[in-house]
C-alpha cells in the first residue's frame, strides 16, 4: 500500500489534480466435465497496476505487470503524460464529486478458502452431478461448471485514501440435454452466483436438481409449440434476472443515458428528463440497487474511484428514481457523491460504470408462488434464460426462456416449446400486475456482462420473487 500511495503523491507533486493507483490481481479457475470426464481445468493469475491521472481536464491512464518502484513511476509518467495531451483537446470541464476519505478493508466473509481446495474436489462433486443426469432417459449430455474468483485489490489516491478489498466469487451450473421425438433440448441449472467462500459450493443439492432437470430436458422434447398473441407471463427470478438486467440496469447506468458509452446495446431511452416522473414500471415495481448486499457478486465495499458502495433505487412504486453514477458525472444529477459503481475488471482495464446488484424487490402482501399461478387463469409459466436482444436505446426487446409451462385454470397443465416474447421495456414493467411475497425470493446473477472498448466483463447478483406480466405479445419462434 505504501508503494501506491507514495505513487498517488508524486503525481500530486506533478501538478495531478486526482490520481489513483490500484494494484489488481485476477484470479480465476474454471472445471468444466462432460458426461463423465473431465472437459478442462483452467487457471489464470493476471496481476498488475493501474494508474489514472487528472491534469486539468485530461484523463490519463496506465499500467504496468511489474511491482516495483521504477516500473510504477514509469506507468505513473505515462499516465501524466496522457492526461496532458488529453487535457490539450478537453472540451469540458471535470467536475469530480467529492468522496470522504477512507482507510480500509473489506473482504468476502468465507470460511473455506475455495483455492486452497484441490480442484479434484470439486471435480468429483460436478462429475456425480452429471452421473446423475445421464441416468435420465434420452440425455445425451450432460456438462457441469464451475467458476471460482478472487479479486484483491489495493486502492490508493491523492486524497489519501487506502483501501484493500479481498473478493471470493462462486459459479456453478449444470445442463442436461435430451434428444428425442426429433427434438433436442437443453436444461439448465444455475445455483445462484454468489460471493462466497468453498462452504457454499458444498452446500448445493446438485443431485436433486440432476435429476430434475434431465427429467424435464426430455419432457421439453415432447412440449407442443405455444400459440401467438397476448398473454399473461409468470415470470420466474432466474428469468427475471435477464430482463431486469437488459431493460433496468444498462439503461440506468448514466455514462450511457448521457451517450458517453455506445458499444453493446450503448444508449438508454432512459433520459434524465425522465427521472422522478416517468413511470417505468406498474406501482408494484420497486428496482432496488445495492452493492452492500451480502454476498452480492458486486459487494466489494469499496469501487475503483474510492467510493464506498452504498444502496438506492433505481425504480421506486414504478417511478424511475435512480441511475448508476460515477464521480464524474455526480455533478449532472446534483448528486454531492458518487453511489459506488465504478468498476474494473483487470488492472489494465479503465473503471468504468458498471451494473449494481440489481434486484426486483418482493411484492409485500403474502403470496406464494403457487398462489400466484393458481390466481392466473390462462398463461405462460417461464423459467431461466433463454436468448434475448435488445435494440440500441433498450426499448425494444425479445427475450426466450430455458422451459415453459403452460397455465390452464391456475394449473400447469405441461410444457411448452418455441417460446419468445416481445416487449417495449417500460410496457412490460407496467405490465406486472403480481410480486410474490419474500419467502420465494431467489438471486441469480452474471459474471460475464459486457461493456466497454475494448470489452470488460464484470460481475453482479440480480433477484427476484416470481412476478407476473400482463398482456404480453408472446410469438411461435418456429
Ligand atoms: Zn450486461
Amino acid at each position: 500500500m505504501e508503494k501506491l500511495s507514495e505513487i498517488a503523491a508524486y503525481l500530486k507533486g506533478k501538478g495531478a489534480r486526482f490520481a489513483d493507483a490500484r494494484e489488481h490481481l485476477f484470479h480465476e479457475r474454471e472445471i468444466m466435465t462432460e458426461d463423465n470426464r473431465v472437459e478442462q481445468i483452467t487457471e489464470q493469475d493476471i496481476s498488475g497496476t493501474g494508474i489514472k491521472v487528472l491534469y486539468n481536464n485530461g484523463w490519463g491512464y496506465a499500467c504496468t505487470s511489474a511491482g516495483d518502484m521504477d516500473s510504477l513511476r514509469g506507468a505513473a509518467d505515462k499516465a501524466l503524460a496522457l492526461a496532458k495531451y488529453a487535457d490539450r483537446s478537453a472540451e469540458v470541464p471535470v467536475e469530480l464529486a467529492a468522496e470522504p476519505r477512507h482507510t480500509a478493508k473489506f473482504a468476502t466473509k468465507i470460511k473455506e478458502d475455495p483455492f486452497a481446495v484441490k480442484a479434484g474436489d470439486a471435480v468429483g462433486a460436478l462429475l456425480e452431478a452429471a452421473g446423475v443426469m445421464l441416468k435420465g432417459k434420452d440425455i445425451i449430455k450432460a456438462v457441469s461448471s464451475l467458476v471460482l474468483r478472487n479479486m484483491r485489490k489495493k486502492y490508493a489516491n491523492t486524497e489519501g485514501s487506502a483501501i484493500e478489498t479481498d473478493i471470493f466469487t462462486i459459479l456453478p451450473e449444470i445442463e442436461a440435454t435430451a434428444r428425442a421425438n426429433d427434438e433436442v433440448k437443453t436444461r439448465h441449472y444455475l445455483p445462484a452466483p454468489m460471493n462466497a467462500g468453498y462452504e457454499y459450493f458444498r452446500g448445493i443439492d446438485f443431485k436433486a436438481n440432476a435429476a430434475r432437470i434431465a427429467e424435464q430436458a426430455r419432457e421439453h422434447c415432447f412440449a407442443r409449440s405455444c400459440e401467438s398473441g397476448p398473454a399473461t407471463l409468470v415470470l420466474d427470478p432466474e428469468h427475471l434476472s435477464l430482463t431486469m438486467h437488459e431493460s433496468v440496469g444498462h439503461p440506468t447506468e448514466l455514462d450511457r443515458v448521457l451517450g458517453y458509452e455506445e458499444s453493446c446495446a450503448g444508449r438508454s431511452f432512459a433520459t434524465m428528463d425522465k427521472l422522478n416522473n416517468f413511470r417505468y414500471g406498474s406501482e408494484l415495481v420497486n428496482l432496488v440497487a445495492d452493492n452492500t448486499l451480502e454476498g452480492g457478486l458486486a459487494s466489494i465495499g469499496y469501487d475503483d474511484e474510492g467510493v464506498e458502495c452504498r444502496k438506492w433505487h433505481i425504480v421506486k412504486a414504478g417511478i424511475l428514481t435512480g441511475y448508476g453514477v460515477n464521480r464524474e458525472l455526480a455533478h449532472k444529477m446534483k448528486m454531492s457523491r458518487a453511489n459506488g459503481t465504478t468498476r474494473a475488471t483487470k488492472y489494465s482495464d479503465v473503471p468504468i460504470t458498471r451494473m449494481p446488484n440489481l434486484y426486483l424487490a418482493p411484492g409485500k402482501k403474502p403470496l406464494s408462488k403457487e398462489q400466484l399461478i393458481a390466481d392466473t387463469e390462462n398463461g405462460i409459466y417461464i423459467e431461466g434464460r433463454g436468448s434475448f436482444s435488445i435494440d440500441q436505446m433498450r426499448l425494444n426487446m425479445q427475450f426466450g426462456g430455458d422451459a415453459f409451462w403452460e397455465i390452464k385454470n391456475g394449473k400447469l397443465t405441461g410444457m411448452l416449446k418455441n417460446v419468445v416474447y416481445n416487449a417495449i421495456s417500460y410496457q412490460f414493467w407496467r405490465g406486472c400486475d403480481a410480486i410474490a411475497d419474500e419467502s420465494e425470493f431467489c438471486r441469480a446473477g452474471f459474471i460475464t456482462c459486457g461493456k466497454g472498448d475494448p470489452m470488460q466483463a464484470a460481475q453482479m447478483t440480480h433477484g427476484a420473487s416470481p412476478a407476473r406480466f400482463r398482456n404480453i405479445m408472446v410469438r411461435r419462434a418456429k
